[in-house]
């Protein structure tokens, strides 16, 4: 069955955005304390970050699951940091198996923070800055403010291509998606951002770590920003451009918490470089499946293949370099080969929708339909795409149930691209009147 239940969450928040007067009323910052004008309730938020953490999280890469002891530890250092946030929210913390140097936070307490940004960071109170930061950006509401004013809407409801991490079949999310890929990509605007460095760095410091590793954190970020690092510019310093000011005010915030007594606040230097050992070891590994997938995009599937073998030899437990190679495998019509690739990288992480997708598509190449249709199922489950409903579709109809073949196509014609195009006629020729 297509499943709905995305459909309707955002059918509700758009039901709360035309009626924003009748419903606005008045809430509590929780962390300033202030008198806002508001109308998502704290459940709601905590409802629409539970819905779209999920989704948020198979769009950005996935988790990272080579070295499950290092999310144990970032989740230990967010909850240090989020007993201080004044609101008792369900918070959550994970790795994404990104390179991109990000991190990002859902209405409702539910964070992330990329592999890409841990190997950056030099001590633990510099990675409780981060949290920290994170942490008020969902506890001070300004996902819900961004929610209230229509912000989000209006970038889930255009329906584009949104590219997504971790798969090479080019595929695009499903509109019912499109509100968590909206939710990470926010702006939330520059008072937001003061408001989070200002909170964030009072945290950090409440919580026993010493509060200048926000200036050392935000140092690193002008630093690089100004060596414009590609990387750098599409993650966190797209949203959050460092500046000179920002530097600035953190090192006055830090001179007042100082004369308030937070003195010889730690840092973590010697925990935070044992516990991110294995990324650090193994960045050359994911660089070069980074640049493997940057060759296997522009056609270079040769180089691709090497780079790919290099970054296995150096590391095999990541399921995400088998998965490349299985992508590889499939552009090179060797579908049997990709489906070994899968199974492989399936065999270590069985919670990414990539590695089912790439299985099925495969399965379906090879006219397995019983066995593509489970993989597809299984990858639409966690992440809708829309080439995945086209392929059900096609499954669907070849079986005879064409009401659901109807469906399928529907939903994977609202995306634009050849996908859309072949799903829209696809269902017009299945429902033409004859
Ligand atoms: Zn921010």
């Amino acid at each position: 069955m297509i499943r709905l239940r995305k459909f309707r969450m955002v059918r509700v928040l758009i039901a709360m955005t035309v009626v924003p007067l009748a419903l606005s009323g008045c809430v509590t910052n929780p962390v300033t304390g202030a008198s806002e004008v508001g109308f998502v309730s704290t459940a709601q938020q905590i409802a629409i970050g539970e819905e779209q953490y999920g989704p948020a999280q198979q769009m950005q890469g996935g988790l990272y699951t080579v070295d499950p002891a290092l999310t144990e530890y970032v989740s230990e250092v967010g909850r240090r940091v989020a007993a201080y946030s004044n609101i008792d929210l369900p918070y959550e913390f994970v790795v994404l198996n990104n390179s991109v140097p990000n991190a990002w936070a859902l209405p409702g307490g539910k964070l992330a923070v990329n592999r890409g940004l841990l190997v950056e960071l030099r001590n633990e109170a510099e990675l409780a800055a981060v949290l920290g930061h994170e942490v008020v950006h969902a506890a001070a509401r300004h996902g819900a403010k961004q929610i209230e004013r229509g912000m989000l809407l209006q970038g889930a409801l255009v329906v584009t291509a949104i590219g997504v991490q971790g798969s090479g079949l080019g595929n695009s999310v499903m509109q019912s998606a499109q509100l968590a890929a909206s939710l990470v990509n926010t702006k939330y605007g520059r008072d937001a951002e003061r408001e989070s460095d200002y909170y964030g760095t009072r945290m950090l410091a409440q919580a026993g770590y010493d509060p200048y590793a926000a200036v050392t954190l935000q140092e690193t970020f002008l630093k690089l920003s100004n060596g414009h690092e590609p990387s750098w510019m599409e993650g966190l310093l797209a949203s959050h451009p460092p500046s000179a000011e920002r530097v600035q005010n953190n090192r006055g915030l830090v001179e007042t918490l100082r004369s308030e007594g937070f003195t010889n606040g730690e840092y973590g230097s010697d925990r935070y470089q044992a516990a991110t050992r294995t990324i650090r070891r193994d960045r050359d590994a994911y660089a070069n499946a980074d640049d493997a997938r940057r060759a296997f995009r522009e056609g270079n599937t040769e180089e691709a293949l090497e780079l790919v073998e290099a970054a296995l030899a150096a590391q095999s437990a990541e399921p995400t370099f088998h998965a490349l190679r299985g992508d590889i495998r499939y552009e090179q019509e060797r579908y049997d080969d990709a489906v070994i690739n899968y199974d492989r990288a399936i065999e270590r992480d069985d919670a990414f929708y990539g590695h089912y997708l790439g299985r099925g598509m495969s399965h379906v190449a090879l006219k397995n339909h019983a066995r593509a249709k489970a993989d597809l199922n299984a990858s639409v489950a966690l992440l809708p795409t829309t080439i995945a409903y086209l392929e059900l579709g096609k499954i669907a109809e070849a079986e005879g149930n064409l009401e659901l073949a109807s469906r399928y196509y529907q939903a994977a014609g609202q995306s634009e691209g050849p996908v859309g195009e072949e799903a829209r006629a696809r269902y017009t020729r299945l429902n033409r009147v004859n």
